[in-house]
Parts: structure tokens; sequence; C-alpha cells
């Protein structure tokens, strides 16, 4: 079976007042019909810039320097910008974080989700419209169609949230992107925005990529997880098998930074030491030594590649005695 996403080689640069810098370095990813892929790692991982390089939203700054992204047999670094936008919103949806600044303040909730309803599937708008008072219903908003003639900020940021997935879910899309979908959102309304979000895409058969920095998430709701550093894919796996098995000494260090519940009281979290990478100066060889606890010299001088250590699971280091 063909994947429904396939990114190879990924390469990304952006023009910046300190000259080019490689945000993405060689990714490769792929993504079947109807799964659910994490994408893991620290702010500046090149998670993001990812997911909007598939969605072709780099802006002027940014651009794919090599590698390919196979969307359902077509790639889209290739097609025309007229193309990408038939793709956008249609076949491929997108959530993002602070659903506030992507919810147009001056029209209704109703509108918004009705929209792509209307335009991609030429429906008549008395017809999007209704549709988009039972997709309100879906995602639970009491009231539902009530509410389609609120504005987002009468709206909370839980509700602002499920608006969001209810536009994503409009057009039936084989591929739903969520950029940290609940980092505004307490605890409690994180875990049922993507438990909602999670049986939804089930329900539609879609496909989801959901980015974030948090480790617990992944093990909820995903089935395969990537791990990134510095614009790299540095391990990735079944999430059951990263869990039970991690590989690589950054996913180590983030899974011992996850607060556990019988730890003992009192005592410090870890952390993993030092900083993020600097894209535009970003150390030789393996870009994550400067935080390694196991950098040996090679480390410092040549760049590891991915290499599978069990089936289907993948990491990029020189290996290492724990
Ligand atoms: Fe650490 Fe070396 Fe592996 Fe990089 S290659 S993660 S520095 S052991």
């Amino acid at each position: 079976m063909n994947p429904l996403l396939a990114i190879s080689d990924l390469s990304v640069t952006f023009a910046t007042d300190r000259g080019h810098v490689q945000a993405l370095d060689g990714v490769s990813l792929s993504l079947n019909a109807g799964e659910t892929l994490a994408v893991v790692g620290e702010s500046g991982s090149g998670k993001s810039v990812t997911a909007l390089s598939i969605l072709g939203l780099l802006g002027d700054s940014g651009r794919v320097s090599d590698g390919s992204i196979e969307f359902g047999g077509e790639d889209l670094t290739k097609v025309s910008d007229q193309r990408l936008r038939e793709i956008r919103g249609n076949q491929i949806a997108f959530i993002f974080q602070e659903p506030m600044s992507s919810l147009n303040p001056v029209l209704t909730i109703g509108t918004q989700v009705a929209e792509p309803i209307w335009l991609h599937h030429k429906k008549p708008w008395s017809e999007a419209f209704e549709q988009a008072g039972e997709l309100l219903q879906r995602v639970a908003i009491p009231d539902a169609v009530k509410r389609l003639e609120d504005y987002p900020h009468q709206f909370s940021g839980g509700m602002r949230q499920r608006a969001m997935i209810a536009m994503a879910l409009a057009c039936q899309p084989k591929l739903i992107i969520a950029d940290e979908p609940t980092t505004a959102l307490d605890v409690t309304v994180q875990a049922q925005i993507l438990s909602l979000l999670k049986n939804l895409t089930k329900e539609a058969n879609s496909s989801l990529i959901l980015i974030t920095h948090d480790l617990g998430v992944v093990a909820r709701y995903a089935d395969n997880v990537a791990v990134m550093y510095g614009g790299r894919v540095v391990e990735t796996a079944s999430a059951r098998e990263l869990y039970k098995n991690p590989q690589h000494p950054y996913t180590e260090g983030l899974m011992a930074s996850i607060p556990k519940l019988d730890g003992d009281p009192g005592s410090r979290l870890y952390t993993i030491e030092g900083q993020p990478p600097d894209l535009s100066n970003l150390p030789s060889g393996c870009s994550f030594h400067p935080r390694c606890p196991y950098a040996q010299d090679k480390c410092t001088m040549t760049k590891p590649t991915l290499s599978e250590v069990a089936p289907n699971h993948l990491r990029a280091c020189f290996g290492y005695e724990r």
C-alpha cells in the first residue's frame, strides 16, 4: 500500500538578516491513511516548518531547497499555487495552536465553518450553513445551531478550538495537521479536545499529524512518532515501541522529563541540560552532542544518519552504553 503522505529528504532554508538558515535538513517521514503520526521536539526542532512545508506556507523567505512531498500521488513541492490552494482546506486541513489568531473576529462562527464547504464543495450557502450546524454538534458545542451566530470572542478557548476542528473536518480532508492544538488550554480541556480530534479523525478515516512538544500526548493519541532535533528526524518508531525502547539520547531525555505520579515527592524534575541549537549556527557533527551525556569524539565531527535498530525503528546516533 502506498502511503498517503511521503516526505523524502526534505530540506528547507529561510533567508534571514543573518544569512540563510537551514530549518530542515533531509527530513523523511511517511504516513498511511487513517494513521496518527506525532512529530515531537522542542521549539526550533523543525516540526512546525515540516507542517508548513506540506501546505506550501513557508512565506516569501522560506523555500524547499531539496526533497519531495508526495501526497496522493502528487509532489506538493512542484504543483502550482492554484493547485495548492485547491488542496488546502479541502484535502489537507490545518489546526493552529491559537484559534483566536486563526479565526476571523468579525465573522460569525457559522460563516467561518460553512465557508470551506461552500467554497470547495460548491454547495448552496443555506446547505453549507446547515452542515456547519451539524459539525458544531459533532464537536460537542452545546446549543450548536444557536451558536452559529456567535462571534469568536463569545466562545471560550476550548470552544474556539472545537470550532477549528469543525472547520478542519468540514471538507472531509484526507489529512489533518494539528500544530500544538491544545497548548493554550488547561489540562482537562486539553484531554477533551485531543480525544475529540482523535475520535473524529478516526470516524472520518482521515490521517492526523499531531505536532507537539509533549510526549505524554503522544502515548495516548499517536500510532507512530517522529522525534525531531535541530531540523532533522533523530528517531522514529511506533508509539508503543518508542516508549518501551527509546534509542536516542534526546528521546531518553524527553521521556525522563515527563513528571511521574509515583516519583519521589520533593525530587527535582529532570531537564535536558543546555539549550536547543541555534539553526543559523548548528554544532558540527551530531547537533545534539553539546547536550548529550554519551557524546564521543566522533559525534563532534560526523553527522549520524538514520539507521534501523529494530524493525520499523530508526535512530540517528552512533550508539552508546547507558
Ligand atoms: Fe549523543 Fe553521539 Fe548519539 Fe549524537 S551521535 S546522540 S552525540 S551519542
